[in-house]
């Protein structure tokens, strides 16, 4: 499958268009941001590590009863995807205080749920992506009462799943973000990617952050953080 025109450059991700409308090429870049954009930087191979880390971990939750948009891998960048119009939320799932929920509740990171939380916000970087109620998505009109429980339960499946295959590589699942769309047909499948970009995994036996915290808090070891989740990924 070639590439056509880009149609898109977000952040991390670049998006083509193919010859076949259904499908879309994304390319993984190894520039970063954080704080809705205000810190900018690259992680030397980011890309190539999120792009098979996605596909991945896609391919087994799909094999687990997950939908997902993953087609095929074209290159160490590259991968063909089933194009959707994305739900503008972002799902967020914890099992761990951690980030925005610690700063809001005065909580210190690290106390574990008794069981997981869903959130929603609202995938929007001029108002600075706002945390949403249910009700809120169903005002705006962004998903109907069915489609939000579909993207819920979607949620909760990928956390089960991806908690268990983190703790048998030693790494815990602090909190993740994902993004769904529909397809023409109106199927509602998981999108965008699953990587150290969007997940919080900490070392389980020495708490060490192995994620996008340590470029956003600049703690160093940002690519050495990045490349040891990828080989636990494998281990
Ligand atoms: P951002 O837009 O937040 O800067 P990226 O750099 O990751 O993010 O850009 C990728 C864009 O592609 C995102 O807006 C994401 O919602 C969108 N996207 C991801 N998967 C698909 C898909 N299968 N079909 C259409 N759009 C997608
Ligand atoms: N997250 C993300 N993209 C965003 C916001 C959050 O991938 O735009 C991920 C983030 O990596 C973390 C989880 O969602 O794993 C929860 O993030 P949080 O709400 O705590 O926000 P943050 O502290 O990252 O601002």
């Amino acid at each position: 499958m070639e590439k056509k025109e880009q149609l898109y450059e977000g952040k991390a991700k670049k998006v083509f268009a193919t010859e076949d409308p259904q499908l879309l090429i994304v390319s993984y870049k190894d520039d970063a941001t954080a704080f809705n954009g205000l810190k900018k930087g690259t992680i030397s191979g980011k890309g190539v590590i999120n792009n098979r880390m996605s596909n991945y971990l896609m391919s087994l939750l799909e094999k687990d009863g997950v939908p997902t948009h993953f087609v095929e891998e074209l290159s160490e960048r590259e991968t063909l995807v089933k194009k959707v119009s994305i739900v503008p939320l972002e799902v967020i799932v914890r099992n761990i205080a951690a980030g925005s929920f610690a700063k809001r509740y005065g909580l210190e990171e690290g106390r574990a749920f008794a069981q997981p939380s869903v959130e929603f916000s609202y995938k929007n970087d001029a108002l600075g992506d706002p945390l949403m109620a249910d009700s809120h998505v169903f005002a705006l009109g962004l998903a109907s009462q069915e489609e939000l429980a579909i993207i819920k339960t979607y949620a909760l499946k990928v956390n089960a799943f991806l908690k268990s295959f983190w703790d048998e590589r030693g790494v815990t699942l602090v909190d993740f973000k994902l993004e769904f769309g529909r397809l023409a047909d109106g199927t509602i499948v998981l999108a965008d990617e699953i990587s150290p970009d969007t997940c919080r995994l900490w070392d389980k036996a020495t708490g060490e952050k192995l994620d996008k915290d340590r470029f956003r808090r600049d703690l160093g070891g940002v690519e050495e953080a990045y490349e040891e989740i990828m080989r636990r990924l494998k281990a």
